[in-house]
């Protein structure tokens, strides 16, 4: 699909390649932070890989979940199903830092 552009849209701050959950949160982001955005989206509609995944959100280590958990039970879940050292310390990072508030 082609779309006109009129000389308005020369004032972007910031282009976005790609409609799916990654670019849109950036654009949504970007938008709220006073960037003018402009998303080039490549397929016949939006959404990506996004538009047909389960949308499940793992947030290990929360205080709202029925069940006990914790750090470590956390990376021994993510050792197995990603069994390799490679991005070890990243995963450890991520763990760290995803607390739930
Ligand atoms: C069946 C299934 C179930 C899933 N379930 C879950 C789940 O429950 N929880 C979870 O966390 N993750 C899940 N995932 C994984 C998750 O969907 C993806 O990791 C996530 O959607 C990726 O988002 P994204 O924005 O990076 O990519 P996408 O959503 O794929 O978006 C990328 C977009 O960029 C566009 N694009 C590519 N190249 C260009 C270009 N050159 N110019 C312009 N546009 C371009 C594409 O057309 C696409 O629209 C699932 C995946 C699948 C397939």
């Amino acid at each position: 699909m082609m779309v006109a552009m009129d000389s308005k849209s020369k004032n972007i701050d910031l282009i976005i390649l790609g409609a799916g959950a990654g670019g849109l949160t950036a654009a949504a982001v970007a938008a709220t932070e006073g960037l003018k955005v402009l998303v080039l989206e490549k397929a016949a509609q939006v959404g990506g890989t996004t538009a047909i995944s389960g949308g499940m959100i793992w947030a290990p280590n929360n205080h709202l979940a029925n069940s006990p958990d914790s750090l470590e039970k956390a990376e021994t879940y993510l050792d197995a199903a990603v069994p390799t050292d490679a991005g070890r310390s990243q995963r450890h990072t991520f763990l760290e830092l995803s607390v739930v508030i």
